[in-house]
């Protein structure tokens, strides 16, 4: 089975990871101040390693000060972590449709959905492609809001020639395998705010305060740390801060190549009437992570079924986040947001990944063709 996603590993991300291994810092170490560094140098902004996407979005949510009382706009096009976790906070989620292009969350819906209460607007920058987050973070700003910019498909990429990591007051990032650079399991938080860092950096690890500065009680002694506000153990190890590193050499060639294969599937695809071929605002620069495929004639899970049959390993991203029962039971309704679930209902993610091969597209490209009826 070709699958949807796959990392690629090298020689020198291989020996950059054992080289960790014999040194005296497996975690809390250099490795980890460097990868930051460099991926500050990729952003434009500090960054701060943890150990997923998911503890990204809930350091960030944390340092913005999301909590009871609040609500946060979230996109519904995602995985779930993007809601899952200011819920997790003790946030309201309030969920604001998606432009039905670009599947990212629609301004016109991010501001009606904000309230007195609104303490975040989280867009996504679906498949890889930016958020308009110009728009965005002027609806924020003007009501109070941060905005955060979950940018775990899009780490590369850039809106209006400004860097993913520059556009948003919060961006997450995710390291996961499938995504555009990997530590295995990882992620970080970007933000140009030194406060909004600190915060960051308080919650991964425990809240624990060092600075004698700034301690209630800095008289206790030279091993004293005291816990201001509470936090999680989120740190993601030397080892795979060396990974990240290490990868993040070949970032701009993974963005080239993911480019390349997305074109190709552009050509291949774009005289066959019943599918719509993905968007590109002008202005966006993606890095795509994703190639959503829009099947209009309502066979999307026949035509998904058929291509898992044929070896071609394709994923649907996403179901609704409010689909969840976790939301419903919590009095989430269907229909809240139609051009989501229209989206939805089309998509199929193919295959994407820098190592797939000409051929292995024109396959799964001919696969499709052949489905409706098409020659290649
Ligand atoms: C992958 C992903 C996450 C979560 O990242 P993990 O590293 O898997 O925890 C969050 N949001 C989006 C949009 C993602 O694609």
């Amino acid at each position: 089975m070709l699958p949807y996603g796959r990392q690629s590993i090298s020689d020198e991300d291989v020996a950059a990871v054992t080289a960790v291994l014999g040194t005296d810092w497996l975690t809390t170490g250099p490795a980890v101040t460097r990868f930051e560094e460099d991926l500050a140098a990729v952003t434009g902004n500090a960054a701060v390693a943890v150990t997923s996407g998911t503890a990204a979005l809930h350091v960030a949510y944390a340092a913005a000060g999301v909590g009871p009382g609040q609500d946060v706009v979230v996109a519904p096009l995602t995985f779930v972590a993007t809601a899952a976790t200011a819920a997790l906070l003790g946030a309201n989620v309030i969920f604001a449709d998606v432009c039905d292009d670009t599947g990212n969350l629609d301004p016109d819906a991010a501001k009606a959905a904000v309230t007195a209460s609104t303490s975040v607007i989280a867009g996504v920058d679906y498949a890889g492609h930016p958020i308009d987050a110009s728009v965005l973070s002027d609806i924020a700003h003007d009501a109070g809001a941060l905005l955060l910019e979950d940018a775990a498909h899009s780490v590369g990429g850039r809106w209006h020639g400004h860097r993913v990591g520059e556009l948003a007051d919060l961006t997450t990032l995710s390291f996961f395998p499938t995504k555009n650079l990997t530590t295995a399991e990882g992620g970080a938080v970007v933000s140009p705010s030194p406060s909004l860092i600190a915060g960051a950096r308080g919650f991964r690890n425990h809240g624990l305060v060092r600075d004698r500065d700034a301690q209630r009680f800095p008289d206790e002694g030279p091993w004293h740390q005291e816990v201001h506000a509470f936090g999680l153990n989120y740190r993601l190890p030397d080892l795979l801060a060396a990974l990240g590193s290490s990868q993040l050499t070949r970032l701009d060639a993974f963005v080239a190549r993911r480019a390349e294969i997305h074109a190709r599937y552009d050509a291949a695809l774009a005289d066959v009437p019943e599918v719509r071929t993905p968007s590109r605002r002008d202005g966006a620069d993606p890095a795509w992570h994703l190639y959503p495929l829009r099947v209009l004639d309502g066979r999307r899970r026949e035509l998904f079924e058929h291509l898992r049959a044929s070896g071609v390993g394709v994923q649907v991203n996403y179901v609704p986040a409010y689909w969840h029962p976790v939301f419903e039971d919590l009095g989430y309704r269907r229909g809240m947001c139609p051009v989501a679930e229209e989206y939805y209902r089309q998509e199929i993610s193919l295959p994407l990944f820098p190592d797939l091969t000409d051929a292995d597209v024109d396959r799964v490209a001919s696969v499709v063709r052949a489905y409706f009826g098409y020659g290649s």
